[in-house]
């Protein structure tokens, strides 16, 4: 199947109460094992690349093609999405569209707000003529997000109406108390604000930050309004430690598949349990 817009999904999502995983990729092991894991779900699927590593992965039109190779090659019959997480500039988001991804984030919450929705208007306005969808923040996320720390500032009602009523995004990040990276003791998730920001948008919300979150709080972030939810750091930390015990049984090893398979597998492992705890399952 050909990548998809994600606009559809998380309007369907949202009006039948589950929510579509957003997964990051840090290399070609996360495309396997979260296209393997949808596939298995029969859940449709939102693999990011976060705009800060796309060098790293060898720059849009890599990813780009990799992705979709890998969802020909492995015949994936689910919808999946390829999307830019937290795009940097307009001109970022620009070149991850003409590249081939069927979705883009432009983070422009860290500046002024109406600085934000101009620039949003504008990848809306481009992205429009390719059928790709975008997302936008308002407020900030805070916490770790590769290398970079920031604190939480709380999406504002009327900044959410104006950005989603002047920029028309498919979907908004609305930034309620979550963080990226991992929490120290139980997240607090704003719920009232989160209730009172879905009613004045209506389009699906979208959160960030949401490893470690306890599926309670998960779920009532869905019957809240949540379409998608964004998920880094506890594949990152699944992967890891299951390299580091590999590692360890094997001393001898020198051979990368031996090394890998097997965080490769937990990866898999874990982006099912997030899909089935998300609800996606059985959607595609
Ligand atoms: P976590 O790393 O906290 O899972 O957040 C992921 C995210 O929101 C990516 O945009």
């Amino acid at each position: 199947m050909a990548l998809v817009s994600m606009k559809e999904l998380l309007i369907q999502a949202k009006q039948e109460q589950y929510a579509i995983g957003q997964f990051n990729i840090n290399g070609l092991s996360w495309v396997h094992a979260v296209l393997d894991a949808a596939q298995e779900e029969a859940s449709p699927v939102i693999v990011a690349a976060s705009d800060r590593l796309i060098d790293y992965l060898g720059g849009y039109k890599t990813v780009a093609a990799m992705v979709r190779a890998m969802i020909e090659e492995k015949r994936i019959a689910v919808p999946v999405v390829l999307h830019l997480d937290h795009g940097r500039t307009v001109d970022n988001c620009l070149k991850a569209i003409e590249a081939g991804f069927s979705s883009v984030m432009f983070d422009g919450s860290h500046g002024p707000i109406d600085q934000n929705i101009r620039d949003t208007k504008r990848v809306v306005e481009y992205a429009a003529a390719y059928g790709v969808s975008v997302e936008a923040e308002v407020g900030t996320v805070g916490g770790m997000e590769d290398g970079l720390i920031g604190g939480i500032r709380y999406a504002d009602l009327q900044e959410c109406k104006r950005m989603v009523e002047e920029a028309r995004i498919d979907a908004l990040a609305a930034a309620l108390g979550s963080v990226h990276g991992n929490y120290q003791g139980e997240p607090k998730l704003g719920f009232e604000e989160m209730e009172a920001i879905s009613k004045a948008v209506s389009i699906p919300l979208v959160l960030h930050g949401a490893s470690g979150i306890p599926p309670w709080q998960l779920q009532k972030a869905i019957r809240l309004g949540h379409a998608k939810i964004n998920i880094n750091t506890e594949c990152v930390t699944a992967w890891t430690a299951e390299l580091r015990k590999t590692l360890a049984d094997h001393p001898e090893t020198t051979d990368p598949r031996t090394l890998l398979t097997p965080a490769r597998s937990i990866l898999k492992e874990t982006v099912k349990n997030k899909i089935r705890e998300f609800g996606s399952n059985g959607k595609a």
